[in-house]
């Protein structure tokens, strides 16, 4: 599923940085400004978020909470068919 424009992939590229805390002034303000405007990053935003959850529960070793693993596999069905229109 390929970013629509340059915005959208510039946004793509400070999805980990967001998640980081490592966003300077100016990059979070065009998250703010990209995400109020396009909802197809809100979603990929979501999505990389939750990701990103469960990837760092497994680095602590930790248990995945309950409803997490069902949770990621409907979002990511969400995406598809939003991908589809
Ligand atoms: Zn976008």
């Amino acid at each position: 599923m390929p970013p629509q424009s340059a915005e959208c992939r510039r946004l793509d590229a400070l999805l980990d940085r967001e998640l980081d805390g490592e966003l300077s002034r100016e990059q979070s303000e065009f998250m703010r400004a990209h995400l109020a405007a396009c909802g197809s990053c809100r979603e990929r935003r979501a999505f990389h978020s939750t990701v990103r959850g469960v990837i760092d529960h497994a680095l602590r070793d930790e248990a995945m909470p309950q409803g997490m693993a069902s949770r990621m596999l409907r979002r990511l069905d969400e995406i598809q068919d939003a991908e589809e229109v």
